[in-house]
Parts: C-alpha cells; sequence; structure tokens
C-alpha cells in the first residue's frame, strides 16, 4: 500500500516536470496546446466564452545585454510571480517561449478578458524586480509587455487559429509603442 502511494506521489512528481517550466512556474508550450484544444472543444459544447491572451516582454533583451542572462532570469521568474498573484486558479498560465506567454480564460467574456490584460500589463509594470550579484547591482529593474487577446469565433475548434489572432495582436500592440493591449478581430482596439 505505502509503495502504491510512493509510486502514485512519484507519478505526479514526474508528471509536473513535464509540463511545467521551471523558472517561471508556468506550463510549457505542449501542455497548453493539448489544454487549449480540450478548452475549445468545451467551449463549443457549453457555448460559453473563451479568450486568450498572448504577451510578449518589451525590449527584454536590453536586461541580458546590460545586466546578464542571469538577471534576465530573475525577471522571468517575477513575471511567473505576478501571473499567479492576478490570475484566476483556473486561467491556463503559460510558458510559450523565451520571453513570449500565453494565459488562456475560461468562460470569460471579451470584457472580461480585456480588463484581466490590462490589470496584468499594469501589474508588471508595477513590480520593479530588484537584483544584485556579486559587484553588479542592478538596483530596481523595470519591465513592461505587449499584448494580443483574441476571443474565439462561434463553433472554433482550431488552438492554432486563435493563437495566431492573439500574435497578431500582439505585433501590432509592439508596432504601436509596447506597454499596452490591442485586441484581435475585425475591431482594432487597444487600450492603455
Ligand atoms: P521587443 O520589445 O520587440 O519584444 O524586444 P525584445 O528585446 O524583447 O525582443 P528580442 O526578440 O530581440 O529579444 C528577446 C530576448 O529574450 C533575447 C533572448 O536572449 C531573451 N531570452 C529568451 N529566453 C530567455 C531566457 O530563458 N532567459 C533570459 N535571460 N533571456 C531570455
Ligand atoms: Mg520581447
Ligand atoms: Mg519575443
Amino acid at each position: 500500500m505505502a509503495g502504491a502511494l510512493k509510486n502514485a506521489e512519484l507519478f505526479e512528481v514526474v508528471h509536473e516536470n513535464s509540463v511545467r517550466d521551471a523558472l517561471t512556474g508556468c506550463f510549457n508550450r505542449q501542455h497548453a496546446l493539448d489544454v487549449i484544444d480540450s478548452e475549445l472543444r468545451r467551449a463549443r459544447r457549453s457555448q460559453l466564452p473563451l479568450a486568450l491572451i498572448m504577451f510578449d516582454l518589451d525590449h527584454f533583451k536590453e536586461v541580458n545585454d546590460r545586466y546578464g542572462h542571469l538577471c534576465g532570469d530573475a525577471v522571468l521568474s517575477a513575471i511567473g510571480q505576478r501571473m499567479k498573484a492576478v490570475l484566476r486558479g483556473s486561467d491556463l498560465k503559460c510558458r510559450w517561449g523565451g520571453e513570449e506567454f500565453l494565459v488562456l480564460l475560461p468562460d470569460t467574456t471579451p470584457t472580461g478578458a480585456q480588463r484581466v490584460a490590462d490589470v496584468l500589463r499594469k501589474d508588471i509594470e508595477d513590480h520593479a524586480v530588484r537584483w544584485s550579484v556579486a559587484d553588479i547591482d542592478a538596483g530596481e529593474i523595470r519591465t513592461t509587455a505587449s499584448f494580443g487577446l483574441a476571443t474565439i469565433a462561434p463553433g472554433e475548434l482550431d488552438p492554432t487559429a486563435i493563437i495566431a489572432r492573439a500574435d497578431a495582436a500582439l505585433y501590432r500592440a509592439k508596432e504601436a509603442g509596447r506597454n499596452r493591449v490591442c485586441l484581435a478581430g475585425p475591431s482594432l482596439v487597444a487600450s492603455r
């Protein structure tokens, strides 16, 4: 019995490690794709809304160039903490790659999702990261991020389509001057 429990615990640890990114605590890209796939099906069945946010840190290369990769890592880890603090437990938090993140918001209306994106944008802007190592004191590092937000089209089932729309909106947020939220879809609305 004890052996079976031990094995179950071990399985849980191994599974967690295989779906999570160690630096940020976020889920990895493959796991996110699996969840988006099943949430799209659920949304179609339930007729409930679903929203997806992609965001990317602004001028992040400068942080690495100025203070080093370890400092950049500390900023990424802090972003994971801010996501955990701001978002709901039921929201999927994913490190999509590098300094780009994805959030899936089940049962969330477009208006609600826009509010969430803007709260997270502001929270990241407001929380500087303190970092120092040996003789390098980076002091307070301020970071901002650009956001793209997409909501599901009726009956939509293809994860790559909604991700592509959010990504295109994120690109527009960068073009429009960064540190803002842009919405995907026919009506382009930017909030700041
Ligand atoms: P933009 O506002 O256009 O997004 O500019 P940017 O500098 O953020 O974008 P760019 O794509 O030029 O640079 C991304 C940087 O993110 C470069 C890369 O080294 C850094 N990066 C990606 N993954 C990691 C990581 O795991 N740790 C650290 N420290 N840096 C990372
Ligand atoms: Mg960037
Ligand atoms: Mg990037």
